[in-house]
């Protein structure tokens, strides 16, 4: 495989390249850094790769990449048969590399500035869209992708006017202009975009618009020479080469809500990825295109450990499509990363007793240490939670007034979430209808910690595989992803 790639790329070009980056690293934050980056890609005119995957967990800390390895090797009842994640194998066929992603104005990053970042090269600000912290319009890889004569593709599973989608090619100092954004969503042409959040793109006169004004931007999409698509089943009969999947009208449902999903015809994020392939890897200039993982960083955000496990799965299934595209297509560079880190969970150590037996690594019976070790049934019970954690309120409520006792509350919370708890356990917090101490003690009874429910500073990892994949090795700045895409794809 490796061999194939070398054969791409001449020696030159390779000094080069490395040349670039150093500089254009070295004034990572110097005004000059534009500058100096155009006149130092101007040599290459010999792309590296054709196509390029850019597939983004928002909010994939370290902590939930672990999380899905863990579970893939350690659980009783890994649904991997040979024990290990995609991600896992993945990894060890690939470059590594962590990325730094603070921003012109904070050490933190929101999901705007980070796309904005990591696809323009330019150091942008909280909350900017396409916008460097000068509040000037940036060019993303994406735009002088199409520019270049490539098709262009973005698909994403929360909605389409979301920070991660849009910082691809709308400009906007404010990512919650929703309106504007939308139209600039249209306007961008993009190839394939397929997403959720279908109100942002009806006018306010219709049901379910979340729009302001009366502009009908399905309308102008068909104008342009979208085929429009509404759930699975458009996505699969669509043949045309401009898609727009608009599959529910606000956000895509989680992960772990496959009931919801099946009842609303809507495709998960493997299918949609998949079908953006396959339009895509027909225009014989070659692609881009950026996919996301979004509601994992919903699931971290909201401290639902079985919902960020579940996101982590529906992640895992759809690299599996993605590494095998690159595997089969030497010409293809696949880089998968993470916007930022969300939420910082963990499994602890801690004083709770009452699991006077574990089960060991190898299965076996085992007596639990002098603290709280966290037994590894703690990743099949994550595995299987039923439903959001948010949804345990709702779903008590429901029940005729009559039926609301301890026996049914005890019943659902273990039924939910996997748990053996007796009533004595729940007793007070039914008795007080405390759900926030619920949710404490779910997440103590699982051994999982949070560090906080927004995003942390984390540094996260950049794995690429393919064609210019090692020029991904090492530490670096977030802006360095665009840059390093440009000249690996020659893009002027
Ligand atoms: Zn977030």
């Amino acid at each position: 495989m490796l061999n194939k790639i070398k054969t791409l790329k001449k020696p030159l070009i390779i000094i080069l390249v490395l040349a670039t980056l150093f500089v254009v690293g070295k004034n990572i934050f110097s005004p000059k850094h534009s500058a100096n980056k155009e006149a130092e890609t101007k040599h290459f005119s010999e792309p590296v790769a054709k196509n390029v995957i850019l597939y983004i967990g928002d909010g994939m800390g370290p902590e939930a990449m672990g999380l899905l390895m863990q579970y893939a090797r350690y659980a009783q009842n890994s649904k991997y048969i040979e024990k290990q994640s995609v991600l896992e194998k993945f990894m060890n066929d690939s470059a590594q590399g962590l990325v730094l992603n603070n921003i012109h104005n904070g050490i933190v990053t929101d999901s705007a500035a980070a796309i904005t970042q990591m696809t323009s090269g330019e150091i942008s600000s909280a909350g900017y869209i396409g916008m460097n912290y000068k509040k000037q319009p940036v060019k993303t890889v994406l735009v002088k992708a199409k520019e270049n004569g490539k098709a262009v593709g973005i698909v994403c599973d929360s909605e389409l006017i979301d920070a991660t989608p849009s910082g691809l090619v709308a400009h906007n100092l404010n990512r919650y202009d929703k309106d504007n954004i939308a139209e600039d969503m249209i306007n961008s042409n993009v190839d394939v975009m397929l997403s959720g959040g279908l109100a942002y793109f009806i006018s306010k006169k219709q049901k379910g618009s979340k729009r302001t004004d009366n502009k009908d931007l399905v309308a102008l999409a068909h104008k342009k020479g979208y085929d429009i698509v509404y759930d699975k089943k458009g996505l699969r009969n669509s043949r045309s080469g401009k898609i727009l999947g608009l599959f529910s009208n606000k956000y895509m449902p989680y992960a772990i809500d496959k009931y919801e999903r099946e009842n609303l015809y809507v495709p998960d994020l493997s299918s949609m990825a998949l079908k953006a392939l396959r339009v895509l890897s027909k225009k014989e200039d070659g692609f881009f295109l950026m996919v996301e993982a979004a509601k994992l960083d919903w699931a971290l955000h909201m401290q639902d450990a079985g919902a960020t496990m579940h996101e982590m799965l529906a992640f895992d299934e759809t690299l599996a499509f993605l590494y095998k595209y690159a595997y089969n297509h030497p010409d293809t560079l696949l880089i998968v990363t993470a916007d930022h880190d969300t939420g910082g969970f963990g499994f602890e150590y801690n004083k709770d007793k009452s699991e006077k037996q574990v089960i060991a690594i190898d299965g076996s019976k085992a007596k639990m240490g002098y603290k709280n070790f966290a037994s590894y049934e703690n990743l099949d019970r994550l595995y299987g939670q039923k439903t959001l954690w948010q949804n345990f309120q709702k779903e008590f409520e429901s029940f005729p007034k009559d039926q609301q006792n301890l026996s049914n509350f005890t019943a659902l919370f273990n039924n939910m979430f996997a748990m053996f708890l007796d009533k004595q356990e729940l007793k007070q917090i039914f008795e007080t209808r405390d759900y926030k101490a619920a949710k404490t003690l779910l997440d103590a009874k699982r051994n999982v910690v949070w560090a906080t429910n927004n995003h942390i500073s984390t540094p996260v990892n950049v794995i690429a595989y393919g064609a210019g994949s090692e020029y991904f090795k090492g530490v670096y700045h977030n802006t360095e992803i665009a840059t390093k895409i440009s000249v690996i794809l020659g893009l002027e």
